[in-house]
C-alpha cells in the first residue's frame, strides 16, 4: 500500500509536463456509446479473470486510493467520454497486470543518476559499463572497417515522462486494432477488445513505473548503417533489419561482457538493460539489486511467449552416450546444483555449453534470492533413457527441467522468473512441479 503512495508522488508533476509538451491530436469522431462509461468496479475485477479473488480483491482497493486522489488518469486530446474511458480501461489492465509480478520503481534522484553523454541518463554503476561498451563497439566498427554509428536514443526515463509515452503512444494503437477490434464479441470498446488492447500496447510500451528505463537500466541504442538509421520501431520489418545489422551481432557477442542483457519478454534488439545481479554484489550493486526485476511468472506461462521450437529449434537428433555429439556435451560439476540422478547414471549432469553457463547464474541467483540453504535443482537434462516425448530438446542436451531444492512449488514461479534473468533462451512454468528452461543450439 506504501508504495502505492510513492505513485501518486511520481504521477504528481504529470499535468505540468504535459502543458508543455505537443499533444497528439486525434481527429474527434462520434461513437455511439456502449455502456462502458459506467463500468463498476465489480465489472473490472471480472475482468482479469485470471486473478485469484483476493488478489482481485486487493488491486480494487488500491485503485480506489489512487482514483481518489487523481493519480494515474490518463487524457486524450479531442476523445469522446467512450474513447477516454476505454483508454484508462486498457491502462488499469496493465497497470494491474505489472503489479502483480512487482512493485513499481520509485522516481530516481538526481544523485543516483549520472550522465552516459547529452541528455542521457543512466544508474551511477551502470554509466561507466556503457560507456566501456559504446567504446569497445567504436573500436571494432574501426577495426573491421565497417560504416556503422552507434549512440543512444533513450536511457533513463522518470515515470511521468514514460505516462506522456503512453498516452502519446495509445492513439496509433487504438486505430492499428480498431478493425479487430470491432470484431470482437462485445464491439470496439467491449471487454474483450479492452484485453485485447491491452496485450498489443503492453508488448508495445511498459506501462508507467516499470519500465527498466524508469529504473535508470535500460538503454535503446541508436544504430546507423551505411548512412541509413535502422528505426527502433515494433513492425516487423524494423526489428528484421536490426537483426541483419552489423551491431546487432556484435552486441549479442560482446553487450554481455558488460554487464547489459536483452530483456527476453520483448523483442525489441535496440533495448539493452544493465542487470547488476549479473556482477557480483563486492561491486556495491547489491542496494539496487534487489529492485532490479521482480519477475514471476504464472502457472503455463512461458517466455518469451512463442512456442519452444520457433524459439530454440528443433532437434535434429538424439544425442547418444559414446558418440562425437556426446562429447560436445559437457559435465556440470556445480556444487550449488543439487541433480536428481534417479537414473544414477550421471545423465542429467550433461547439457550442451550454453545451457550449463545459463544453469551457473541461474544457480548464483537462487542462493541471492532464496539464501544459502536452498540451491537450484536439476530433475532432468540430457535424456537417453527416451522419457521424453518425441521431439524434446531433452533429448540433445538443451533443455532441462528445475525446481529449488526444498521442492516448495509455491517457488516456482519466482525460479520461474529468475531463470528468464540468467538468459536462458525459453522458460516455461510448466506444471505444479516444475519449471522448465531450454536454450538454442
Ligand atoms: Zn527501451
Amino acid at each position: 500500500m506504501m508504495l502505492r503512495y510513492s505513485n501518486i508522488n511520481r504521477f504528481s508533476g504529470a499535468k505540468a509536463y504535459r502543458n508543455n509538451t505537443p499533444r497528439v491530436i486525434t481527429r474527434k469522431r462520434s461513437i455511439p456509446s456502449l455502456g462502458l462509461s459506467n463500468l463498476s468496479n465489480q465489472d473490472r475485477t471480472t475482468s482479469f479473470n485470471y486473478l485469484s479473488p483476493k488478489v482481485a480483491e486487493i488491486h480494487e482497493k488500491e485503485y480506489s486510493i489512487q482514483r481518489s486522489l487523481g493519480d494515474g488518469r490518463v487524457e486524450w486530446s479531442g476523445a469522446t467520454p467512450e474513447q477516454l474511458t476505454f483508454m484508462q480501461t486498457v491502462y488499469d489492465i496493465n497497470y494491474t497486470r505489472y503489479s502483480r509480478r512487482g512493485t513499481a520503481y520509485p522516481e530516481l534522484s538526481n544523485s543516483e543518476l549520472d550522465t552516459v553523454t547529452g541528455n542521457y541518463k543512466l544508474r551511477k554503476a551502470a554509466v561507466p559499463k556503457f560507456k566501456e561498451l559504446l567504446e569497445a563497439a567504436r573500436a571494432a566498427i574501426v577495426a573491421n572497417g565497417v560504416n556503422v554509428q552507434i549512440s543512444l536514443n533513450s536511457a533513463y526515463r522518470s515515470p511521468e515522462h514514460q505516462f506522456n509515452l503512453w498516452m502519446d503512444y495509445f492513439p496509433n494503437y487504438y486505430n492499428q486494432t480498431r478493425t479487430h477490434r470491432q470484431s470482437l464479441e462485445g464491439g470496439e470498446y467491449g471487454d474483450k477488445a479492452a484485453q485485447y488492447l491491452a496485450k498489443y500496447v503492453i508488448s508495445r510500451i511498459s506501462t508507467p513505473g516499470f519500465s527498466n528505463h524508469n529504473n535508470g537500466l535500460a538503454v535503446d541504442i541508436r544504430n546507423t548503417e551505411n548512412g541509413e538509421y535502422i528505426r527502433n520501431s515494433s513492425l516487423a520489418s524494423w526489428i528484421t533489419k536490426w537483426k541483419a545489422s552489423w551491431l546487432w551481432s556484435w552486441l549479442v557477442d560482446h553487450a554481455n561482457t558488460y554487464g547489459f542483457y536483452q530483456e527476453t519478454s520483448i523483442n525489441e534488439p535496440w533495448h539493452w538493460v544493465f542487470r547488476a545481479s549479473n556482477l557480483t554484489s563486492s561491486q556495491g550493486l547489491k542496494d539496487y539489486a534487489g529492485a532490479l526485476e521482480k519477475k514471476v511468472l504464472r502457472l503455463r506461462q512461458h517466455v518469451p511467449n512463442e512456442k519452444e521450437y520457433d524459439v530454440v529449434g528443433r532437434i535434429f537428433k538424439k544425442i547418444v552416450r559414446g558418440t562425437p555429439e556426446f562429447a560436445t556435451l559437457v559435465k556440470n560439476e556445480n556444487e550449488n546444483i543439487i541433480f536428481k540422478d534417479e537414473e544414477g547414471t550421471g545423465a542429467d549432469r550433461y547439457m550442451t555449453d550454453k545451457l550449463s553457463q545459463k544453469m551457473n547464474r541461474l544457480a548464483d541467483l537462487v542462493i541471492e534470492e532464496w539464501g544459502t540453504h536452498i540451491k537450484l535443482r536439476v530433475t532432468e537434462a540430457w535424456d537417453e533413457d527416451n522419457e521424453h516425448a518425441s521431439h524434446s530438446i531433452h533429448y540433445e542436451g538443451r533443455g532441462a527441467d528445475i525446481t529449488t531444492s526444498d521442492r516448495d512449488s509455491t517457488k516456482l514461479g519466482r525460479l520461474a522468473g529468475l531463470a528468464v534473468l540468467a538468459g536462458f533462451d525459453w522458460v516455461f512454468y510448466e506444471d505444479n512441479s516444475h519449471v522448465h528452461v531450454s536454450m538454442k543450439k
